[in-house]
């Protein structure tokens, strides 16, 4: 029933792109994996959750996007260089794979759709001109860099951040990409340097806040924007202490974190997914039986979204393995509660 929904979703949302594709042609380009791109590529808006992957690697970068992201019919996701028909002016593009980005979501996980993405935005950001048909290794190794650094801004560890890589790349490389060993010492390089300055900048500046910090006694932080005065923080305690539980339908999953007070809120698909992602910083909740017995200690709920797919369904994300699909309001998920600051 619910995968007929999906599905329906899914379907809708095709029909819908189809209006507003576009046929363009290539002719600097680089592939993830340094496929050939294709000559013409369809192109169709992008989906909200690359679009804001897209941001948080902006934000965590602090720089600015100088290039169009769209998906399309390329092998995986590239960067690309075309002129611009009309003003013959080059313009910058990332071009994405909604399948492959779907599908490497599902198989590894959601870092690497992440460091993927973050490596095809360090051309562009890099000023990086692109050749005919590929890259080279030069610019591969200084986009997988990038790739690390920002992984490791938004909070991945070093294997999550090379997880596309060392499930995805051959050892030997190519003639536009370098072999698998000198891409992972890029990640890596770029991981570690962040880190490095993460500390030394701790040292430097009275940074307000942190990563994980807890806030009051009920809060942790999930996310910080580049000023790190600014960010998201996750409810780390039962919503409802009587139940020592936090399950409902959608309508009460909203009202719980409203009667919060102090600005609380139900979290939209994207901070949920954010929550999910720095879980472990958040105590393990504890699930209950009627009878008041421990059943668990591991978190491997369902949650809601207030991100809404229809009149009558919204988004809830699998905290055990990332999954993100739509159901009826009327269901029972647990909630989680996250407010700005
Ligand atoms: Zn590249």
């Amino acid at each position: 029933m619910f995968k007929k929904l999906f599905l329906s979703f899914l379907l809708g949302l095709l029909f819908y792109t189809s209006f507003s594709q576009n046929k363009i042609t290539i002719n600097k380009s680089c592939s993830y994996y340094g496929e050939k791109t294709p000559t013409n590529v369809y192109t169709f808006s992008s989906d909200r959750e690359a679009q804001s992957i897209l941001n948080m690697i902006l934000s965590a970068s602090g720089l600015s996007s100088n290039f169009k992201l769209v998906a399309g019919d390329v092998p995986n996701a590239a960067a690309v260089i075309l002129l611009n028909p009309s003003t013959k002016e080059p313009e910058r593009y990332i071009i994405y794979n909604q399948t492959f980005m779907y599908n490497i979501e599902k198989r590894i996980n959601y870092w690497a759709s992440v460091s993927i993405l973050a490596h095809e935005i360090g051309h562009h950001l890099n000023g990086h001109s692109l050749m005919p048909g590929g890259s080279r290794p030069s610019l591969e190794l200084e986009a997988d860099k990038f790739s690390g650094f920002v992984s490791a801004t938004l909070g991945a560890n070093l294997e999550d951040a090379q997880a596309a890589i060392n499930n995805l790349v051959l050892e030997e490389g190519s003639l536009t990409h370098p072999p698998k060993s000198a891409r992972l010492a890029a990640i890596a390089n770029g991981w570690y340097e962040n880190n490095k300055s993460k500390t030394s900048s701790i040292k430097n500046t009275t940074k307000k806040h942190t990563i994980g910090q807890r806030i009051g006694d009920n809060g942790v932080v999930v996310y910080l924007d580049n000023t790190g005065d600014h960010g998201l923080i996750a409810l780390d305690d039962h919503i409802w202490a009587t139940t020592k539980r936090a399950v409902g339908n959608w309508n009460e999953a909203n009202d719980a974190c409203n009667h919060l007070g102090n600005q609380w809120r139900l979290p939209s698909k994207d901070e949920l997914n954010l929550i999910r992602l720095n879980k472990n910083l958040l105590r393990k909740e504890i699930q209950y039986t009627a009878s008041g017995e421990r059943i668990s200690t591991e978190d491997y709920g369902i949650y809601w979204s207030s991100t809404q797919c229809s009149n009558s369904s919204a988004w809830v994300i699998d905290f055990s393995n990332g999954e993100q699909t739509c159901h009826e309001t009327n269901y029972f998920f647990g909630i989680k509660a996250i407010r700005s600051f």
